[in-house]
């Protein structure tokens, strides 16, 4: 017989919220591509007109994309490459029995939390490298595209291209801190991250540069250093609480983290309660916060469309942080109890 584990809650509103994400997504992204190159760049109100369908279709787009697909999974699979250890898995003494499950939560969640083809993690493989290097590809495309068609790259081109390189460059120096994200140890591999990380992230994460060559913004230097500095505050502190942590949860005695008060937990593992994870309960998604708005003020103030990044982070944090602070609340109990006790919001200080 199956062991009758207690079944984890269904998240994401169930296979309800499933299937209306799994339409709603794929359809968002179109709009927003559509709507930055239309002249009026509308967020919301009605798509602008929809391209014939065999504009949707380009054999040369397919052979490109799957060309990059295979040249990363080349460079992926390179003998020189530095291997890490990642999480222990939950169920390592527990076969997985996927009774009773719903197929189109299934789907998009994944059964699957570690999909591997011989020594090839497709999960690992999609979280960091096509997607990811692909934004910045697509980045510098429409930077080449925009001094093509006006002489020379806009400044505010320029900080788009610069932060969001920062960004990648950052995730992909520190690859290793992947390992411990809620997508790796928890997530399985389905339509989310499957299509999150193929499409979404290159296509949406994007769209300032996108609305930048069809709508050039005026930038003066002035305000593009206070731009600059918001997007540094942001980065100093998303890279001081992930590496506060890291750093932390490898070595507990490293001299960088030793002074810092904690809390004991039941499981044997500590949670500090002073530095950056004592100001807030995720100060990493507050800095993610801060860079975001940083991405968008180069776009100027006209249109809400290069915002769209800006809000739907928002939202995908906040959810995200509900999620994982139940997850805490499951493997601390108590102790997570004390530390929201003693570390009382959440993302923003004082606010949230
Ligand atoms: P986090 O790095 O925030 O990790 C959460 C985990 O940290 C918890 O489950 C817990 O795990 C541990 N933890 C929580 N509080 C403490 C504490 N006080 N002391 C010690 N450990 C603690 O998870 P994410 O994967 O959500 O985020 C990683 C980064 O990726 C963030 O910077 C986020 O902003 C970014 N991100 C970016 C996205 C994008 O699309 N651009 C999307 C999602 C995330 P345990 O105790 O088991 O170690």
């Amino acid at each position: 017989m199956a062991p009758q584990g207690s079944r984890a809650p269904l998240e994401f509103g169930g296979p309800l919220g499933a299937a209306a994400l799994m339409l709603l997504l794929p359809a968002t992204m179109f709009h927003l591509l559509l709507a930055a190159r239309s002249g009026p760049a509308r967020l919301l109100g009605l798509p602008p007109h929809l391209p014939a369908p065999e504009a949707l279709w380009s054999p040369a787009a397919l052979l490109l994309w799957l060309t990059w697909l295979g040249l990363q999974a080349a460079l992926y699979l390179l003998p020189a490459r530095k291997m890490a250890e990642g999480q222990e898995l939950k169920d390592k003494s527990r076969l997985r029995y996927p009774i009773n499950g719903n197929p189109i939560y299934d789907f998009f969640l994944g059964r699957e939390l570690n999909p591997r083809i011989g020594s090839f993690d497709c999960k690992y493989f999609c979280e960091l490298r096509p997607g990811l290097i692909g934004w910045v590809l697509i980045n510098l495309a429409l930077l080449v595209q925009e001094a093509e068609l006006r002489g020379s790259p806009s400044l505010a081109m320029w900080l788009v291209n610069g932060f969001q390189l920062l960004y990648v460059g950052d995730a992909l120096w520190h690859e290793e801190a992947v390992l411990t994200t809620m997508d790796i140890t928890h997530d399985g591999f389905g339509f989310m991250l499957a299509f999150g990380d193929l499409a979404w992230v290159p296509f949406t994460y994007s769209l300032q540069a996108q609305f930048l060559l069809y709508h050039p913004q005026p930038l003066e230097l002035p305000m593009a250093s206070v731009i600059c500095l918001v997007n540094a505050v942001g980065y100093y502190i998303f890279r001081g609480a992930n590496s506060q942590k890291n750093t932390f949860r490898k070595n507990p005695s490293d001299p960088r983290v030793a002074g810092l008060e904690t809390i004991a937990t039941a499981t044997g593992r500590q949670l500090l309660v002073s530095g950056w994870w004592g100001m807030v309960r995720h100060p990493n998604y507050l800095g993610d916060l801060v860079m975001a708005l940083a991405w968008s003020l180069p776009c100027g103030v006209s249109h809400l469309l290069p915002y769209f990044y800006l809000l739907y982070f928002t939202a995908l944090l906040v959810h995200r942080e509900a999620r994982d602070e139940q997850q805490c609340l499951q493997k601390y109990g108590l102790a997570w109890r004390e530390y929201c006790r003693r570390v009382p919001y959440r993302i923003v200080p004082y606010i949230y």
